[in-house]
């Protein structure tokens, strides 16, 4: 039974992600159906939506969600304390470097990358997005796994820096890292191409994810303190969610966050709780 809600636990996140990710690819392809759009617009597109999205969901959990201590008591998926860490301040020097590689990454990425049009199938989308958080899931556990390794962990280091995570450690990594992560998370397109409506949709979930998953609390997708729990123990938990982590057993047991958002979780404990009090029940009698 068990194993059945933990297999639940992780489609969850997987549907949600394809979910959400075709839903936000009709808004894009609706937008840009009718417009040409050509190479130089649709990196610049593909940049700027990725940066000011960063930014912005960023600020928006650190700065509104995180002022008001009553809902980030409600949302917060911590579990094991650590000491405060606050992310240091930007510098208008940081900020820009980090623009620059992200500028040549989409430039570089949508040069080799072939484009194609997919249309607005939701079937049609819904499976893509299912392979490649499937696949990105995948890439990203066994870069990261290698990354934990003694020729690679250098690398890794600097984001390693923080055990109270912010959102924005979710962009903190060396060069290096950030290079091999992206190669990672593009790696589908390479092969099969690009329809710019998907690789948008992509990429403002992605963050949302990314940032979210950073942020030590639990709001739309992140159902437990499963990263969490990577910063503070430092192995265990390679993947961007559970899944491989079950299957290659590297998996340090997240708690599941109960709320709205997270069903699985909340039928898992009605469930237990349920069983508990027949059992005591026949118990007593
Ligand atoms: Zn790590
Ligand atoms: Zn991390």
């Amino acid at each position: 039974m068990q194993k059945f809600f933990n297999c639940c636990f992780e489609l969850e996140f997987y549907l949600k992600i394809a979910i959400a990710c075709t839903m936000v690819q009709q808004g894009f392809y609706f937008l840009f159906n009718n417009i040409e759009l050509n190479f130089i617009t649709q990196v610049l597109l593909y940049w700027l939506l990725g940066s000011i999205s960063f930014y912005a969901i960023g600020f928006f959990i650190e700065k509104f969600i995180k002022s008001k201590d009553n809902l980030t008591e409600k949302l917060t998926a911590r579990v094991k304390k650590v000491k405060k860490q606050s992310f240091p301040a930007f510098t208008l020097t940081g900020i820009i470097t980090g623009e620059i590689k992200s500028l040549i990454a989409a430039l570089i990425i949508l040069y080799l990358a072939p484009e194609v049009h997919r249309g607005n199938s939701l079937l049609l989308n819904l499976g893509w997005f299912l392979m490649r958080i499937v696949a990105a899931d995948f890439c990203f556990y066994v870069a990261h796994r290698l990354f934990h390794t003694k020729p690679f962990l250098k690398i890794h280091l600097k984001h390693h820096e923080f055990q109270d995570t912010s959102s924005f450690v979710a962009g903190h990594k060396s060069l290096v890292e950030y290079i091999i992560v992206t190669i990672t998370d593009v790696l589908p397109i390479f092969i099969f191409g690009y329809d710019i409506t998907q690789l948008c949709a992509w990429t403002l979930i992605g963050n949302i994810y990314n940032l979210e998953g950073h942020s030590s609390l639990s709001i739309f997708f992140i159902p437990s303190d499963f990263h969490d729990l990577h910063h503070t123990n430092f192995n265990g938990n390679y993947g961007i969610h559970g899944f491989w982590d079950r299957v290659f057993k590297t998996l340090n047991h997240p708690t599941k966050k109960l709320g709205i958002m997270f069903p699985v979780s909340i039928l898992e404990n009605k469930i237990k709780t349920l069983k508990l009090s027949s059992s005591v029940d026949v118990e007593v009698s």
